[in-house]
């Protein structure tokens, strides 16, 4: 499972000020959310400069480059390539033209009518085929062609079009707009910073700049920054939501406030949930730094089992390390986990991991610590098994490559060489919240039950 995309945008009536270097912070605390390409577009009122590149943000910017970028508003993005290939042309904020003017636009989700909004758009060139083919520009193109010279009625026109999930920042010469789709499947907040706002996929990008959360910006709602202040209008209904419940689980980090309640505190209950649904005796609760951490510690409080740290995550395993050869490619998981010999050793362990796609990783895991003299081992996931692909901008295997779908528990349990696994149960995690109804989630990937 491969996390989709994050987006920010700020606006400061202060045109001295650099906001480039603002949303640089920005989408750096949104870095776990796409780690292919990063970029940023920038206004002062005339016109709108963009600077994306494939590459993690802080490889793609540097002082220079920033400091070449000035203006007052400006939206940025990190991306993982969802939809389309990862090539430069698929990395954003995407510059293009409405009969107003020029626009810049970042997108985070997955729009599953692209081929019937291609067929109306006719966009059969072989350019569009091969490269650009992220849904993003297909966005882009249903604004340019709207024939609308109010970026905002043009966004209305575009947007009603859309099937599938969307959190869109937009920027203009003299505005920033933020959008939801209408079920809300992933999330945009709102902040506030001295003379004006910012928006952004999660509110982990607020504290770095100083910024205030002010709330979520609401499924179907468009969210207008300018320099009159900030304006919103509902302009896409639902009569149900589909939140991701994945964000909670792995996606988001853990001191972000997602649909209303903190990820880390969630994770926690949702391990508590685990432990008295798969009880079992052990000495130690370790976790799968760093998205099982949270759950373990949950297991760990319910269960009355220490915590202890028995893995050490190597966090410079990034996208642009030297990929290992064929011998080493079966030892791949040490480069970025390693046990604690002294911790694990002789112990009954619990191992707390987020989730298992294919297995291959919890089988390697589950190895090193009884090579490392652990006595038993106990896997526990904080998901339900992951049945069914998701449409909604969450890269999953096929149907077929997702094991819970081949497999029993017992078979995945076997073959990862557990002495005993257990999921929590898709009941038990949507009891764990408070201010979110069960009703306001998508479970697809669990339940097949597509919301769309
Ligand atoms: S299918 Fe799963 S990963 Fe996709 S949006 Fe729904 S809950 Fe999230």
């Amino acid at each position: 499972m491969k996390e989709e995309c994050g987006v920010f945008g700020i606006f400061n009536r202060n045109k001295e000020l650099n906001v480039a270097k603002l949303t640089f912070y920005g989408i750096f605390s949104l870095q776990h959310r796409g780690q292919e390409s990063a970029g940023i577009a920038v206004t002062s009122g005339e016109n709108i400069l963009v600077y994306r590149d494939l590459g993690l943000v802080s490889e793609v910017f540097n002082e220079r480059i920033l400091n070449t970028l000035k203006g007052n508003i400006a939206i940025g993005h990190v991306r993982y390539s969802t939809a389309g290939m990862n090539s430069w042309e698929n990395s954003q904020p995407i510059l293009n033209q409405f009969s107003g003017g020029s626009f810049a636009l970042a997108h985070n989700g997955h729009i599953i009518n692209q081929d019937e909004l291609r067929e109306r758009l006719s966009s059969n060139r072989a350019e569009d085929k091969n490269k650009r083919d992220a849904d993003s520009h297909l966005i882009c193109q249903l604004i340019h062609r709207s024939g609308e010279e109010d970026i905002e009625k043009a966004l209305e026109k575009a947007v009603s079009q859309l099937k599938g999930a969307f959190c869109l920042v937009i920027l203009t010469e003299d505005r920033l707009i933020g959008i939801r789709d209408p079920l809300g499947f992933h999330p945009l907040v709102l902040g506030k910073v001295e003379g004006g706002y910012v928006i952004s996929s999660e509110d982990c990008a607020f504290s770095l700049i100083n910024a205030e959360y002010v709330r979520e910006i609401q499924p179907g709602e468009m969210v207008v920054v300018d320099r009159n202040g900030l304006r919103s209008k509902q302009i896409l209904s639902s009569k149900r939501k589909a939140q991701c419940i994945f964000e909670y689980i792995y996606f988001a980090r853990p001191d972000s406030t997602v649909f209303g309640e903190n990820v880390a505190v969630v994770r926690e209950r949702i391990g508590q949930k685990l432990a008295q649904e798969h009880p079992v005796e052990a000495d130690i609760v370790i976790s799968v730094p760093d998205s099982g951490r949270f759950a373990a510690l949950g297991y760990s409080q319910a269960s009355g089992i220490p915590y202890q740290e028995g893995l050490v995550k190597n966090p410079y395993v990034t996208r642009t390390f030297i990929q290992p050869d064929q011998i080493m490619r079966e030892h791949a998981v040490k480069l970025k986990l390693s046990p604690i010999s002294e911790i694990v050793k002789d112990k009954r362990i619990i191992m707390v991991d987020d989730s298992i796609v294919r297995g291959t990783t919890s089988r390697k895991l589950v190895k090193l610590l009884k090579n490392s003299g652990a006595r038993e081992v106990h896997v526990r996931i904080s998901s339900p098994p992951v049945n069914f692909p998701c449409h909604y901008g969450i890269d999953t295997p096929t149907k077929e490559e997702l094991w819970a779908t081949q497999f029993s528990v017992e078979q995945i349990r076997q073959w990862i060489e557990a002495d005993t696994l257990g999921y929590v149960s898709l009941d038990g995690l949507l009891q764990v919240f408070q201010k979110n109804k069960a009703s306001d989630f998508c479970t697809a990937c669990f339940s097949g039950q597509y919301p769309i």
